[in-house]
């Protein structure tokens, strides 16, 4: 019987969050109040970027980046299938269609020299995904974007407080989507939210977050104060003031938790460089990661079923991301088949993701690592 089981990732909650929380509730709005604002403004400013709309969960914000792009049935976008199908689901919800791309084996991240000979007259939309925490050649992608006329969506949903080349993650894509589920960097129990600098997008994604409904750039003559209009088909996609109001005490504490998942991420570093047949993760050139994961793989792949096994079974929560996107059932119905992404597939098939979250105990850590290592030796 496990008694302790170490998780892959947890989030970290502390008596100001609960504090934080417990105040909206003592007040007059539990949505649509005065917290969700704020929260905007404080993850715009901690982003750099002029704007950030939340969304009841990340998937919700990904699907309304593509309703701004303004994605139409028929329109293909890029994307790798190294990621939570979530990716590629949410544009497929808005009539796109994914073309799936392979990755960079050293980071997981897409392979942007491979993106060009992927874009057909249908390309709407590069959608890179920043794996692990780590930014994906954000540089190169929005170069090309720019040259072919399309968005970047990028999914940081794994990268809240990320830095490539000395900016903040936020402001290097069209539209930048973050997560705030458990795992994620911050919480807010479920949660999302577009980083732009675009207004235009900007209005979009808060008429889609509220069912397509506007009281602004009326079709028709206003008919008195109570009138608004549904000018197009949206959701209801918000988050509540309670929701927010947790985000804006866990956003303080962002950089910390960051510097812990570092801290950790290094840890392992050091303790497994030396072990054979192991292939440790590595940050993009003048990139920080902010170590969402810390995703290892295990070269002879074979032996990756008994390791992932033997973990769990000395009860560590280790996990797998991703089955490539393409794998699953849905997909192959869709006509997407194995062999689409090679490198993908083989990232896939040695991967295990060990516990990393900011509180990680060291002693809970050198488990992991001596249990690895023992597994690692039986090879
Ligand atoms: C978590 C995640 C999502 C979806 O976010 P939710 O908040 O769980 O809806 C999308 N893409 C990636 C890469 C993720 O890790």
């Amino acid at each position: 019987m496990i008694e302790h089981m170490i998780p892959y990732g947890h989030q970290s909650i502390g008596e100001d969050d609960i504090a934080a929380v417990v105040d909206v509730l003592r007040s007059d709005w539990l949505t649509q109040g005065p917290k969700v604002e704020e929260f905007e403004r404080a993850l715009a400013d901690y982003s750099g970027a002029k704007h950030a709309v939340v969304f009841a969960n990340g998937t919700a914000a990904l699907q309304a980046a593509y309703y701004a792009a303004g994605f139409v049935e028929g329109d293909e976008f890029i994307t790798s299938p190294m990621t939570f199908a979530a990716t590629a689901n949410a544009g497929i919800w808005q009539g796109g269609k994914p073309v799936f791309v392979d990755v960079e084996q050293a980071t997981g991240n897409i392979d942007a020299n491979l993106i060009e000979a992927a874009l057909t007259e249908k390309t709407k939309a590069i959608v890179p995904i920043d794996y692990a925490g780590n930014p994906a050649d954000l540089e190169n992608i929005k170069r090309l974007a720019k040259d072919k006329g399309l968005i970047v969506i990028e999914d940081a949903c794994h990268a809240l407080g990320a830095v490539c080349k000395g900016i903040k993650l936020g402001t290097l894509s069209d539209m930048t989507v973050f997560s705030f589920h458990p795992v994620k960097p911050i919480t807010t129990g479920e949660g999302g939210a577009v980083a732009t600098d675009n207004e235009d997008f900007a209005d979009k994604l808060r008429t889609f977050r509220t069912h397509g409904i506007t009281k602004q750039k009326l079709v028709h003559e206003s008919e008195g104060a109570w009138y608004y209009e549904m000018q197009d088909l949206g959701q209801n996609y918000r988050l509540t003031d309670m929701q927010c109001a947790l985000g804006l005490s866990q956003l303080k504490k962002l950089d910390g938790f960051i510097q812990r998942r570092r801290e950790a991420a290094a840890r392992y570093h050091e303790a497994l460089s030396g072990v054979a047949e192991l292939i440790l993760p590595t940050e993009s050139e003048r990139c920080v990661s902010g170590w969402h994961l810390y995703p290892i793989r295990v070269s002879d792949t074979d032996a990756r079923r008994r390791v992932f096994d033997g973990m769990r079974a000395a009860g560590i929560g280790v996990q797998v991301h991703y089955i490539p996107v393409h794998f699953h059932p849905y997909y192959e119905k869709m006509g997407y088949s194995r062999g689409l992404c090679p490198e993908a597939e083989k990232f896939y098939a040695g991967e295990i993701s060990l516990p990393i979250f900011p509180g990680l105990t060291h002693e809970d850590q050198d488990f992991v690592i001596a249990i690895l290592i023992g597994l690692m030796r039986k090879n």
